[in-house]
């Protein structure tokens, strides 16, 4: 899978995207990366991406035609690519969205920085996307996070397959909750039944366990739960756990 990204800000991707398990899916040939300097595509000799806005008011809004031209290069090598561009104002980023991207070829990630990019952008691109209510100063960290969590869904990318099959939100359920070694630690044991070898009670256990966790953390994610016969005897067991 290709990402580019279109930045002001290029340097901030290099260190994130040569480590970890990033670095050994582009060893793989699994994902690759153009990283693309809007300002590269300014028209003028001051290199210009950005002006003051229409009707006054603080700050600068990045200018929308060298982020145009910079798309007009991208497809005239590779064809559309999907384009997303990061913005609070977009729909929040979800682990949905995040296998959605997983299965695209070629996805081209819009950072904005200062009051943001010129409204007219929202007629170029295929989505908005925020990764949560809050402003950051600019589109580049949003955008990694957004590599991070659509990488990890491209088949062969993590060693276990099963690691991400079970992680939180596959279901609108929090994952287990995950042991190692020492057997104690001050006191704290780690739950018997992991240690006792019987795959069935084990999966039984981190079942109802990630039932416990979503009801006691983000019970809003149990209400969208399609809850098996075997979910909802674990349902009532925990919440007999709980007098009124
Ligand atoms: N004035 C804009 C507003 O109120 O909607 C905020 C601009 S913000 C300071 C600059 C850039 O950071 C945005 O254009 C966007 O690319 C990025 N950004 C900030 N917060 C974000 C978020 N929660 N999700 C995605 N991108 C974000």
């Amino acid at each position: 899978m290709i990402f580019t990204i279109l930045t002001l800000f290029p340097d901030i991707f290099h260190s994130p995207l040569q480590e970890s398990i990033i670095k050994k899916a582009f060893d793989k040939g699994l994902v690759n990366f153009n990283i693309i300097n809007i300002r590269d595509f300014a028209a003028d000799v001051h290199k210009t991406c950005d002006d003051r806005p229409y009707g006054g008011g603080p700050g600068m809004v990045m200018k929308i035609e060298p982020i145009y031209r910079a798309m007009e290069l991208v497809e005239s090598i590779y064809g559309r690519p999907r384009y997303v561009l990061l913005t609070p104002q977009g729909r929040p980023f979800d682990q949905a969205t995040a296998e959605r991207y997983g299965k695209l070829a070629h996805i081209c990630l819009i950072c904005g920085r200062y009051e943001g990019v010129d409204e007219r952008i929202v007629g170029c691109v295929d989505e908005e996307v925020s990764i949560g209510d809050y402003v950051l100063s600019g589109g580049e960290i949003p955008a990694l996070v957004l590599i991070d969590a659509v990488s990890r869904n491209i088949p062969g990318v993590l060693g276990n397959e099963g690691s991400v099959a079970d992680e939180s939100f596959k279901e609108p359920l929090l994952e287990y909750p995950q042991y190692t070694r020492p057997e104690v630690f001050m006191d704290m044991e780690v739950p018997a039944v992991l240690l006792s070898g019987n795959h069935e009670e084990i999966r039984k256990w981190r079942r109802k366990e990630a039932i416990r966790k979503t009801l006691l953390k983000r019970p809003d994610l149990i209400d969208k739960l399609a809850p098996t016969e075997e979910d909802g005897k674990f349902i009532r067991e925990i919440m007999e756990e709980f007098p009124e």
